[in-house]
């Protein structure tokens, strides 16, 4: 087994002994731990949204395990009286197993989250392998549920489209950049592209959608987005910016202070060395601030 995959299983002695290194990153292990973290993000005039860890499930049962941690989750929040909705990925539904399977799930997750005081649930976008079908099963439970809602991926050269269906639809979409290795068929490759179109489809969505999130860390696209929403006269009320949780801190104060609505999407759990693999391989600076954990009490 190649190092990084030994790295990523979620069973691994690395993820049982390393979790100091994603601290930064991720909200701790617990849903207790999540918890405080929201508290003390709503205490900064923040919303949040939570996500337990896990994706790429190929058994019904660890499915099956994550649908009921999250209905769990659900209640906790509720017993808490945070400000927080949930983000869920697909593949920790059983989208890998079975696309109605995973439909099934997620509708049982919907019908739970009605009784929240915000009871809106994400689904995260995953790879493009499963683009397609994630829209798919989002779509169907959107005929049902109006609670649910979509991320799109600016890198994506498909996605125009896309946010025009969602518009059509009236759905709630989270706009980012994307997080995923795609080929370049598929995918524009170069920073000032995505923003460019990222900034176009934010356009959109600011201008004819449903209270868009505008997930990113990125000043420049920050400022055009600040922009846009001041030409077209789009109220602070009707889109919120969305952050990770450890990233950019100071400038997620920042927005608040200026008026601005933030969430942060805040995941824990034990199997967090995907997400966090994602960060690092992001910013080589997120490596710095995990490494510079070691150091620090
Ligand atoms: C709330 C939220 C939810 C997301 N959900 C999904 C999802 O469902 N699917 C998916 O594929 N991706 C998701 N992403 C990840 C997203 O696609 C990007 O990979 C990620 O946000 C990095 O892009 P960026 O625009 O934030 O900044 P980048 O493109 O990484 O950076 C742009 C600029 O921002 C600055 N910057 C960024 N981070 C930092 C930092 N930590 N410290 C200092 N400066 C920094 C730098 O100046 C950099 O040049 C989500 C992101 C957010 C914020």
């Amino acid at each position: 087994m190649a190092l990084v995959d030994r790295f990523l299983a979620p069973d691994s002695s690395f993820q049982k002994n390393f979790f100091f290194l994603a601290k930064r990153f991720v909200a701790g292990e617990t849903t207790d731990s999540a918890i405080e973290a929201v508290r003390a993000l709503n205490a900064q005039g923040m919303s949040a949204t939570l996500d337990f860890l896990g994706e790429d499930v190929l058994e019904r049962d660890a499915a099956l395990k994550t649908r009921d941690a999250y209905i769990a989750m659900l209640d906790a929040i509720r017993a808490s009286g945070v400000n927080t909705n949930v983000s869920v990925k697909l593949t920790a539904m059983g989208l890998l197993v079975d696309e109605d399977f995973a439909l099934e799930n997620l509708v049982r997750i919907l019908e739970h989250a009605q009784r929240n005081s915000d009871p809106f649930v994400r689904i995260d976008m995953e790879g493009s392998v499963v683009t397609e079908k994630t829209l798919r099963v989002f779509e169907r439970a959107y005929a049902t549920h109006k609670n649910v809602g979509i991320v799109l991926q600016a890198y994506l050269k498909r996605t125009a489209g896309d946010v025009e269906r969602a518009i059509e639809l009236g759905a709630r979409v989270r706009l980012c950049k994307g997080a995923y290795n795609e080929p370049p068929e598929i995918a524009y490759k170069e920073m000032p592209e995505i923003r460019a179109h990222y900034a176009a489809l934010a356009e959109q969505l600011l201008t004819r959608g449903n209270y868009p999130g505008i997930a990113t860390h990125d000043r420049e696209l920050i400022g055009t987005i600040k922009e846009i929403a001041k030409t077209h006269n789009v109220g602070n009320d009707r889109f919120e910016f969305q952050m990770l949780y450890g990233c950019r801190p100071q400038l997620q104060r920042d927005l608040v202070a200026e008026g601005y609505r933030m969430r942060i999407y805040v995941p824990f759990g034990t199997h967090w060395a995907g997400y966090f693999y994602r960060r690092v391989l992001e910013r080589r600076e997120n490596a710095v601030f995990a490494l510079s954990s070691l150091f620090r009490k």
